[in-house]
């Protein structure tokens, strides 16, 4: 058996980021990858500006007199265009365009208006106080976005604010989704002695919507090899990724390993891990595969484990980091068999001591999906360990965006 690093390591080494690429609006953007280096067209801020509001000064003035007339405005959007005389302010508010020769804002907490609308400093400035300069941000040619950023809430603002109006992303991925088997039944039907609902292409497609990618569901396969062939390479066809469910163990209706080891090149991979032992990843004429247990708990944490990263970089993503893990201490016992890397579902919070703390939820078994519906992280127990007392440190790793 691999262990999951081991699998994750041989699985993101054949897979190549993307090549074919796309110039967008920034609104179409959303949710892309971006596919180029994006460098600032201008200074950030594009002129000196101030950062209160308060008074411009020249601190050589300021020398001779603490009481300076006042010039005029510098408003944000409407600058003071006059002559500045000597020995005089300019009131100025945030974000306004400096005058020429300034070297100093004073905050106007800092300055008392007389009755003849001149104002005295109760504070001298230090040279430059105040002052956003030009460029001090972004300078006009930087790097502001490398390639392989997500393109998002933060980063197309970023683009917008430099008055960059497209951007070249990588194209959506295409993903075909199936599940296998005689008993699956479409959600909303009646069922018949035998026949359980098919949940995991349903959960497939919600996972694969909530990255961005572009589903393509073909349906239910009975456990017919013919049938499997058929749908295995009509989906390679559309995609860029075959995502199965089911058939992946040795049991007599488990055709999906003779079908790809016929069409393509294809792991079957039994990995250390709880849930979700057999998984299948390999390569097809025109797609990359991936077959996921049958197990809707263990399709989902195979999934969450593997699949997750493997989008990542067929997106083109370069900055894509597995979900951190957390030391925390198990608030109940919990029961493990050493041999395999455990995903137990728990819910983390912070206790009353201000320690973070996990409870594990209920029954553990890998088609209950019951358990899920009441956590938030996984409670990641090493390969070796047996059962774990209350009190004792445990690692979690808090679900990311894809299960919140
Ligand atoms: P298999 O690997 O095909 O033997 O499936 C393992 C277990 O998962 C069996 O109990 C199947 O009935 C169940 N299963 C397979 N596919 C699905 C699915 N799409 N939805 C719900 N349960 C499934
Ligand atoms: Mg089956």
């Amino acid at each position: 058996m691999l262990t999951l690093e081991q699998a994750r390591a041989q699985m993101l080494e054949q897979l190549t980021f993307p090549t074919q690429s796309e110039t967008l609006n920034l609104q179409e953007a959303a949710n892309r990858i971006c596919a180029e280096d994006v460098i600032s067209p201008i200074n950030v801020p594009s002129f000196d500006n101030s950062a209160m509001d308060g008074y411009a000064v020249r601190l050589a003035d300021l020398q001779q007199s603490l009481t300076l007339p006042v010039a005029g405005k510098s408003f944000a959007g409407k600058p003071f265009q006059e002559e500045w005389s000597p020995l005089s302010a300019v009131r100025i508010m945030t974000g306004a365009m400096l005058p020429e020769g300034a070297d100093a804002v004073l905050m106007q907490e800092d300055a008392v208006v007389n009755e003849d609308g001149s104002v005295t400093f109760t504070k001298l400035p230090k040279p430059n106080q105040n002052i956003r300069r030009i460029g001090e941000d972004i300078k006009e040619g930087d790097i502001v976005l490398q390639q392989g950023a997500p393109l998002n809430a933060v980063s197309l603002p970023l683009l917008a604010s430099l008055g960059i109006a497209e951007v070249k992303c990588y194209r959506r991925l295409k993903v075909a989704v199936l599940s296998t088997g005689d008993e699956l039944v479409e959600v909303g039907k009646p069922l018949q002695a035998g026949q359980i609902y098919d949940t995991n292409r349903f959960t497939v497609k919600l996972l694969l919507e909530k990255l961005h990618c572009e589903v393509i569901d073909f349906g239910v396969l009975p456990d017919n090899e013919a049938e499997f062939e058929k749908a295995f390479i009509a989906a390679q066809r559309q995609a860029d990724l075959v995502l199965t469910s089911g058939g992946v163990s040795v049991g007599e209706a488990d055709f999906t390993k003779a079908v790809l080891e016929k069409i393509g090149q294809v792991n079957f991979w039994k990995i250390a891990i709880k849930p979700g032992k057999p998984f299948a990843f390999g390569k097809l004429d025109n797609a990359w595969f991936c077959g996921l247990p049958g197990n809707p708990v263990s399709a989902l944490v195979t999934f969450y484990q593997l699949v997750q990263p493997l989008i990542a970089k067929l997106q083109g993503q370069k900055y894509w980091k597995n979900p951190p893990h957390l030391q925390t201490v198990a608030a109940a016992n919990l029961k493990k068999a050493p041999g395999r890397l455990d995903f137990q579902r728990g819910f983390y919070q912070v206790n009353a001591q201000g320690q973070i703390e996990v409870q594990p939820v209920g029954f553990q078994g890998s088609h209950l999906f019951s358990a899920f519906v009441k956590s938030n992280c996984f409670i990641v127990l090493e390969q070796e360990r047996g059962n774990v007392a209350a009190g004792e440190t445990v690692t979690i790793e808090p679900f990311n965006h894809l299960l919140s």
